[in-house]
């Protein structure tokens, strides 16, 4: 199927387009660059485009597939969280945030999502559907733009977002490579981390993709009985038969993974708890981003870990010599956490 607008493209089907359109060949070049180099955020803004092209560019191959609903901004002005209206009136969200070397966008990847784990805000609003690749490429693009804006350039992108990017890997794959394209945007491959709740075929094919991307397994919990409960994909995919694919991930690329714990008070933050962790992961090639949850208002039940138990349950994994880091969750004070993210049909 054609693409619907300039920011689904590739670069090849953008010349195909354009080819179609009657433009001469150096007309490829020029629109690529002004939408992913220069950031243009419209046909109007490639003021090196003569205006009969912009118009008729507009009529046959819209600009962008999304458009700004509404901005907060935390009250230290580190983490923005943007909603963005899609082309059918659905929502998603996109949050950007501001490190001292570093400026990173989390993506969404679907409008809601399937797997439905009980702690994350997007799995209580169920699936609607997959974004587009350029549904993707517009939130990077966008939070890019407000970067520029303040003289910074976007250094990271995280599918930590809205979905199950790997149930969606055909339009993250595409989106994340116009994002690397050197003839724009030319943002580095192993810029990009692709985080998932554990869906083996995509973790497969991510280990055969050529780009050299980061992999983030959202694991939870060590015991298939305990994550069956957070993560229900676990009941298809079991512990065994995830870190077997984490291994053949290993074996192909060499790239350490990173695995993500949501502690959750009481539940999964106990020291057995960090010892299974220890057992399962101890021969891997990996990292743990431990995260204290960030509560959700239906589910009072699921309570953030305490800094105690986090810190216990870190000290468990570290002296047993697994590189272990404690995240802090950013922008939960505007609901732009992990896990935060809600989506909306029309
Ligand atoms: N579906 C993918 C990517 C999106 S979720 C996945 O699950 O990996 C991104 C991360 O946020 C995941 O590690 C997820 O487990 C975590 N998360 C979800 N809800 C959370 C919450 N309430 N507090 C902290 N992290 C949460
Ligand atoms: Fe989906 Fe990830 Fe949320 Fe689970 S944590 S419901 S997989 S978005």
């Amino acid at each position: 199927m054609a693409s619907t607008t300039l920011l689904d493209c590739s670069y090849d089907e953008l010349a195909s387009r354009l080819t179609d359109l009657g433009c001469p060949r150096y007309r490829v070049d020029q629109v690529w660059r002004a939408a992913f180099a220069d950031l243009a955020e419209s046909y109007d803004a490639m003021t090196t485009l003569p205006a009969s092209l912009r118009d008729r560019l507009s009529a046959a191959l819209p600009f962008a597939p999304a458009t700004i609903e509404r901005e907060v901004e935390s009250p230290d002005g580190q983490t923005r969280k943007t909603v963005l209206r899609l082309a059918d009136g659905a929502t998603i969200e996109v949050v950007g945030m501001d490190y001292a070397d570093r400026a990173t966008v989390c993506v969404s990847s679907q409008v809601g999502c399937a797997i439905g784990c009980p702690f994350c805000a997007t799995g209580q609003s169920g699936f609607v559907r997959n974004l587009t690749p350029g549904e993707i490429v517009a939130q990077a693009l966008f939070v890019a733009r407000e970067l520029q804006a303040r003289g910074r350039r976007l250094s990271n992108v995280v599918f930590m977002g809205m979905g199950e990017p790997l149930a969606n890997t055909d339009a993250v794959l595409a989106a994340i490579r116009s994002l690397n394209d050197p003839r724009g945007f030319g943002l580095g491959a192993r810029s990009f981390t692709v985080s998932t709740a554990g869906v083996v075929p995509g973790i497969d094919r991510l280990g055969q993709e050529p780009l050299q991307l980061n992999l983030a397994v959202s694991l939870h919990a060590a015991e298939n009985a305990l994550r069956d409960s957070l993560v229900p994909l676990n009941r298809k995919y079991p512990l065994d038969v995830l870190l077997n694919a984490c291994r053949r991930y290993l074996g192909r690329t060499h790239r350490r993974i990173t695995f993500e714990i949501a502690l959750l008070a009481g539940i999964n933050d106990r020291p057995h708890h960090a010892r299974a962790v220890v057992e399962r992961l101890g021969n891997l090639l990996c990292h743990v981003n431990l995260i204290p949850a960030n509560p959700l208002p239906e589910r009072r039940d699921l309570r953030r870990s305490p800094p105690a138990a986090v810190h216990a349950f870190a000290e468990i994994l570290a002296t047993s010599g697994i590189p272990t880091t404690v995240r802090d969750s950013r922008g939960a004070e505007i609901s732009a956490g992990c896990g935060q993210l809600r989506a909306h049909r029309r």
